[in-house]
């Protein structure tokens, strides 16, 4: 127990898994993962970080936070397979103890069931009820806005509500099956298709999003959330970051989706 008026002491280790850091990487998706560490470490919170890279099977308690970016859709049908015959079970596994599974772009595909490209269809594994499919029409590229429903009372927000900011490319278009629960709701860009409104997708602790590169340092309240489902504990047991730099970061994105 500790001395009455004592610090209560940090949780932690966080412990994070990149997987495929050097072909899902194509957004400075090592950028998300600098943040996360910055963020503990000025709480001082320790902070370990693996990579899990081809033919490399995957620890389901070693890690509390697995994180796999956008990729080339050539890079993509490599990982596919390789995610389904080494670490699927054991991403499965983390899943369902709890541990925080983020896909960005390419990434968020790949946790879906399917991705179609022409006459290919590209395995998932399968921790989002999603289905991808390039079909004719352009890319999906631009800056965009979603409000995000993270169905839980934790106070972590942006200041204002709970928007995400950041920019989107993708060729794919990603469709919600019965079992999914959209991770937002569009108010500026495209979103999952293009059409239906919805942003992502996110099941328990697993989230997919195409809100790619510096998707955490334009909305650091999202980064906390996230350390604070990885590590369980409540969002407001996090000591507060003067985060006046990262609220400007913030706005800007916003801005540059026109909100
Ligand atoms: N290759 C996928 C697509 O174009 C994902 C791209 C990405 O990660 N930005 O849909």
């Amino acid at each position: 127990m500790s001395e009455p008026g004592a610090p209560s002491p940090s949780p932690g280790p966080l412990r994070v898994c990149a997987l495929y850091p050097d072909l899902m990487n194509i957004y400075a998706d090592r950028g998300n993962l600098i943040v996360l560490e910055r963020r503990c470490a000025w709480r001082g919170i320790d902070f370990e970080l693996s990579s899990s890279g081809l033919g490399e099977q995957l620890d389901a308690d070693a890690h509390d936070l697995f994180y796999i970016g956008g990729g080339q859709d050539r890079d993509q049908q490599l990982c596919a397979h390789d995610l389904i015959e080494t670490k699927r079970d054991g991403l499965h596994g983390a899943a369902a103890r709890g541990a925080v599974v983020l896909g960005v772009c390419g990434g968020y595909q790949l946790l879906g069931h399917s991705y179609i490209l022409g006459a290919d269809e590209i395995p998932g594994v399968g921790l989002l009820d999603v289905r991808t499919a390039r079909e004719d029409g352009p890319r999906l590229i631009g800056n965009v806005a979603i409000e995000v429903s993270l169905g839980d009372e934790s106070p972590v927000t942006d200041g204002n509500g709970r928007i995400l900011a950041g920019f989107e490319n993708h060729g794919g278009r990603t469709y919600l099956g019965p079992d999914a629960r959209a991770l937002g709701r569009v108010v500026k860009g495209h979103g999952n298709d293009g059409q239906s409104g919805f942003e992502g997708a996110r099941s328990g602790n697993t989230i997919g999003t195409y809100l790619h590169g510096p998707l955490l340092p334009k909305n650091a309240w999202f980064a906390d959330w996230l350390i604070a489902k990885a590590l369980n504990v409540d969002p407001s047991e996090l000591h507060p970051l003067d985060d006046a730099l990262e609220r400007e970061a913030h706005l800007s994105a916003r801005r540059a989706a026109g909100l």
